[in-house]
């Protein structure tokens, strides 16, 4: 089953109000397993709704349908279903008693225009609005389902879980549906969906998907099974086939974060780390030290922004800095070596770039990074371009998390 989504409304269409409903809606059905193809929006016209709602009743299993059921004569979502259906409005006598029920607990009469939210399409069934008077309306054709529900958000919601839920639960009785994300590092969203094409493909299941944020690629993958083990059976088995084509670039699963991935390889090869930053000021360490039990294996960290901290702090020769600039390799590799040393660490890690926006130069533009290494069997560094497209605090985290990376790596090596 299938769904498509039909808001109504001019203050949507207006940009007035933020549709809301349809975000909602699409996230309950996704936890049920019905997936979202159309969301579509239209104003208060009745020829507009008619014609959304035919579209959405030929293609879709169901259809949710917000707004437009007030009593005001700008509501006309009623008027419009019975004109996508070809019948006439009918007074429904449920829908009548709940309009009156309504009022009687609110201790006031009500008023001939609440009379017309009685009014549905012929053959359409009124549904329970526990907390207003716009009654919904429930449409059964040719196999599919529809429910209009009022749109003010809080009478939706209530009325979304009283009708369309337990309905969309009857149909995928017994079914369960299971999702696991599956994080990488260090690989483009591209190369993944190169490497995953087959799994990709539109219409497969398990469905497999990729989403990015701050350089982490997550693989997400949705199985639904008639029982939960053919569930589980169904997820394990493309999860494998994902971590056996990403490798490496693989960090971890679900909650699991980038640090938290480099900190339990520490842990388990019983190893410390130290870190000597520059442009990030402290990310690295603050990123490391997010993670509970920590203390395990990150020693110490020094922020040595100025020439002078460099060689003061960290043994930095100045030599190096006079010669090559605080943004390169050697400087990068001596503050990685200087850290751990100084730390007694077994891993030393350094950052030295140009966060920007200023202080680019043509030789060492913006988002120019320099990454040092040093551990038992020796000291390297990397040079990271992080381009013009990110901005200074994206400057920084890139080169934070692309520290971590690199020690996770270094690490699965060994
Ligand atoms: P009522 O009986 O309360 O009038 P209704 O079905 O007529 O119910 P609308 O008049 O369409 O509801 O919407 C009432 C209010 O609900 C709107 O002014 C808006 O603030 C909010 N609303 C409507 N649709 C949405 C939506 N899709 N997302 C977020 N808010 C919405
Ligand atoms: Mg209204």
């Amino acid at each position: 089953m299938q769904c498509g989504i039909v808001s109504i409304g001019n203050e949507l269409i207006t940009g007035q109000c933020v549709d809301t409903n349809a975000a909602w809606l699409s996230r309950q059905l996704a936890e049920l397993g019905v997936p979202t193809v159309v969301q579509v929006t239209v104003g208060d016209d009745v020829a507009a709704i008619a014609e959304a709602v035919r579209r959405a009743m030929a293609r879709f299993g169901l259809i949710v349908v917000t707004g437009g059921l007030g009593p005001t004569p700008d509501d006309v979502t009623r008027a419009a279903l019975a004109s996508a259906l070809e019948v006439g409005l009918t007074e429904d006598s449920d829908a009548l008693a709940q309009i009156e029920g309504y009022f009687d607990r609110i201790g006031r009469t009500m008023s001939d225009s609440n009379r017309v939210q009685a009014l549905i399409p012929a053959g359409a069934k009124a549904i329970s609005n526990p907390r207003g008077t716009a009654p919904g309306v429930k449409i059964e054709r040719d196999g599919g389902t529809l429910f209009a529900l009022p749109g003010v958000p809080a009478e939706m919601r209530a009325m979304f879980g009283e009708s369309v839920r337990p309905f969309v639960e009857a149909q995928t009785a017994g079914r369960c549906i299971l999702q696991r994300r599956i994080h990488c590092f260090g690989i483009s969203e591209s190369r993944v969906g190169e490497l995953l094409s087959d799994l990709m493909k539109p219409g497969r299941e398990p469905k497999v998907g990729t989403t990015a944020a701050d350089g982490v690629i997550s693989v997400r993958i949705i199985a639904s099974g008639a029982s939960r083990e053919e569930a589980v059976a169904l997820v394990a088995a493309d999860e494998r086939a994902v971590c056996g084509r990403l490798k490496v670039a693989v960090f971890g699963r679900d909650e699991q974060t980038l640090q938290a991935a480099v900190g339990s390889m520490l842990a388990d090869a019983g190893l410390t780390m130290a870190v000597a930053e520059s442009c990030t000021g402290g990310l690295l360490a603050k990123y490391l030290t997010d993670v509970p039990g920590s203390s395990r294996y990150f020693s110490q960290g020094w922020i040595t922004y100025a020439n002078e901290a460099k060689v003061a702090r960290l043994g930095v020769d100045a030599a190096l800095l006079e010669r090559f600039g605080a943004v390169s390799a050697e400087v990068a590799e001596a503050m990685a070596a200087g850290c751990r040393e100084r730390a007694k660490s077994d891993v030393g890690v350094s950052i030295t770039g140009i966060a920007g926006p200023d202080g680019g130069m043509e030789t060492k533009p913006v988002g120019l990074v320099y990454l040092g290494l040093a551990t038992a069997s020796g000291v390297s560094s990397k040079r990271l371009l992080l381009g013009a497209h990110l901005d200074r605090s994206e400057v920084r985290d890139r080169a934070a998390r692309c520290a971590m990376d690199w020690v996770r790596r270094h690490l699965s090596q060994r």
